[in-house]
């Protein structure tokens, strides 16, 4: 007899999995892909590891991947860039004319971007639950004393970041959408690849991977589970499948959910956010520099370069696509895509740019398992309706993943919180963290 099914082997579902296994349940996870780790996905295949899904921890300070990643003895690189900061490290800045800024324009630069953001925080503050971002964004702007060049740098700047935060235009986000988003210490990325932290947690777990599941049908029992050849019956199940997944209705409830939940799912909103990496024969930007960014009017529709050439140990830069734009760029070529990112590079670095000699372009929303990047909150949802996703439904029915987690969502971290939170409310008894990476149990 099986416990608990968990549905998903991202890290929430991995997890959730784990802790219960620990705790003796016999646990099984179905799995659709044919590999595990969900948005955690490092393609190897070129001898170096790629992070086509998650890459940083946001945040080393009160994480509870920072102990966790040091007990798994996993490498780490600090790279404190990850959550579209506009300073703090050296970044290559170039104005609306393609200009490099020097060291006293990247001082007025970083001035006023501070400056912004503080006008920012107290439009956030005096906006009513149900307007939007980009309005927040338009009043700071509005409040900001300086010459137009020097406004527009700002009001793209801050329009841009919900495309990476978020993976949605700022008029698509609340203006409290980005409340929680705080870094607290350093950001790192994992120079062996992020697929290292599911891998291991994963181990000696029942995963049956390239199951599809269809439908979930509480029973007297329990819960049958059912993909399109075989059924799982149990006294649990958790439900990690991303919000894009419960979104589109691919999976059926049996009886239906409650209202409660489907009214969250179709409030929170969810982004794309795709990642394109360049590798060229060799670099032309200056070294030591953890990003280079465009300002102005250019900046659309790349902005943002990271130089992730110490993961790769080959000279690489990785943009990102987020909105509406990161939506497009899904039914274009590879070419096309890679073509636009060089033109914009050309634009900054003239004929220095070489041809990449290799791509790397993720495609997140037509990714049928993932329906998206992460969840957001959109227009007129909150951080409560993430967490009543996670209601558990009869004591039986349970759902985890980022989507689920009100204080830490879109993020690594707040999935392996909600699995966590899953496995304590099945187990109904605390159970500490820490013993996550513990021994592995045998089944009973
Ligand atoms: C491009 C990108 C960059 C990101 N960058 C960062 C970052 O730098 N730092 C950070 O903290 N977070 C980042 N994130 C977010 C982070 O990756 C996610 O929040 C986290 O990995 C989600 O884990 P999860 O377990 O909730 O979901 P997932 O990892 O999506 O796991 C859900 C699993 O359910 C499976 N599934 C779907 N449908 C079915 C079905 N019908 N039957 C069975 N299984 C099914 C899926 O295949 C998947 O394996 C990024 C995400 C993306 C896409």
């Amino acid at each position: 007899m099986i416990d608990t099914i968990v549905i998903g082997a991202g890290i929430a579902g991995i997890t959730a999995a784990r802790l219960l296994r620990q705790a003796g349940q016999n646990v099984v996870i179905l799995e659709a892909r044919d590999r595990i780790g969900g948005r955690m996905w490092t393609d190897r295949d070129a001898g170096f590891p790629v992070d086509r899904g998650a890459s940083w921890i946001h945040g080393l300070i009160g994480n509870p991947l920072t102990p966790l990643v040091e007990s798994l003895k996993i490498r780490t690189l600090e790279f404190t860039v990850g959550a579209y900061q506009a300073g703090g490290r050296p970044i290559s800045n170039f104005d609306a004319n393609n200009e490099p800024l020097d060291t006293r324009r990247t001082d007025a630069w970083l001035e006023d971007a501070s400056m912004a953001d503080e006008l920012l925080a107290d439009a956030i503050a005096a906006s009513a639950p149900g307007t939007n971002y980009a309005h927040a964004v338009e009043r700071a702007v509005a409040a900001f004393d300086a010459d137009a060049a020097r406004k527009r740098q700002v009001h793209d700047f801050l329009h841009h970041r919900t495309e990476e935060q978020c993976g949605a235009e700022s008029s698509e986000v609340d203006a409290h959408g980005l409340d929680e988003d705080i870094i607290e210490g350093d950001e790192v990325v994992f120079p062996d690849g992020y697929d290292a932290l599911p891998r291991m947690l994963a181990e000696g777990l029942d995963i049956r991977l390239g199951r599809v599941v269809k439908t979930v049908e509480r029973t007297t029992a329990g819960v049958r589970v059912r993909t399109e050849s075989e059924s799982f019956d149990a006294a649990h199940v958790v439900v990690t499948v991303p919000l894009g997944v419960l979104k589109a209705g691919d999976i059926d409830f049996d009886p239906p959910l409650p209202e409660t939940i489907t009214a969250a799912i179709g409030r929170i909103g969810m982004g794309v956010f795709n990642k394109i990496f360049l590798r060229f024969p060799e670099r032309f930007w200056a070294d030591g520099v953890y990003a280079i960014r465009q300002l102005g009017s250019p900046s659309h529709p790349w902005h943002s370069w990271y130089d992730v050439s110490a993961i790769s140990g080959e000279p690489m830069l990785l943009t990102f696509a987020g909105g509406a734009w990161g939506r497009e760029i899904e039914s274009m070529d590879d070419e096309d895509i890679v073509d636009s990112v060089v033109t914009s590079l050309r634009r900054m670095y003239g004929n220095a740019v070489p041809s990449p000699v290799a791509h790397w372009i993720t495609r997140w929303g037509a990714d049928e398992f993932s329906r998206g990047s992460y969840s957001y909150i959109a227009v007129g949802a909150s951080h409560n309706d993430h967490d009543a996703i996670a209601e558990p439904v009869a004591d039986v029915l349970h759902f985890a993943g980022e989507a689920t987690y009100g204080a830490e969502p879109a993020t690594v971290h707040g999935a392996l919180l909600s699995g966590h939170r899953a496995a304590e409310r099945i187990l109904g008894r605390t159970v500490p963290l820490k013993t996550l990476p513990g021994t592995q149990h045998a089944p009973r």
